[in-house]
């Protein structure tokens, strides 16, 4: 996708600070980090947002889950992270490429607001 900015990371063509990647995703620390951890994990091909998704995108959100375990595993996350995905203006989604957001390393409050 042109002028997408995520695709951009995928491509190599922008460099993220990159935590892990796979054949399906990509992960990056957030620029406006809202806790210890706050990484952004997205599939390599592009689809909108969770709205978007396919049941042929089974495997690539099977592997966000994944790489979210390996990420706690090397930032040492033994207390627990979240995992959020926006959809749309009333979540706040800034940008359409499909994300899932994960933060840890402080107590997270719920409901988020
Ligand atoms: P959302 O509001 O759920 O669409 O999340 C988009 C996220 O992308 C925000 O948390 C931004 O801080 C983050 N973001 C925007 N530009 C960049 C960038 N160049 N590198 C890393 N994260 C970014
Ligand atoms: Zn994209």
């Amino acid at each position: 996708m042109e002028d997408c900015l995520f695709c951009k990371f995928v491509s190599g063509e922008i460099a993220p600070d990159v935590v892990y990647q796979d054949d399906l995703v990509l992960a990056f620390r957030d620029i406006n980090p809202q806790a210890p951890t706050h990484v952004l994990i997205v599939p390599k091909q592009h689809t909108k947002d969770a709205s978007t998704v396919e049941p042929s995108d089974g495997p690539a959100l099977a592997a966000i889950t994944n790489a979210a375990r390996t990420i706690a595993a090397q930032e040492g996350l033994p207390g627990g992270y979240r995992l959020v995905a926006n959809v749309g203006p009333d979540a706040g989604q800034s940008v359409f490429h499909l994300h899932v957001h994960m933060l840890g390393g402080r107590s997270l409050a719920w409901p988020p607001g």
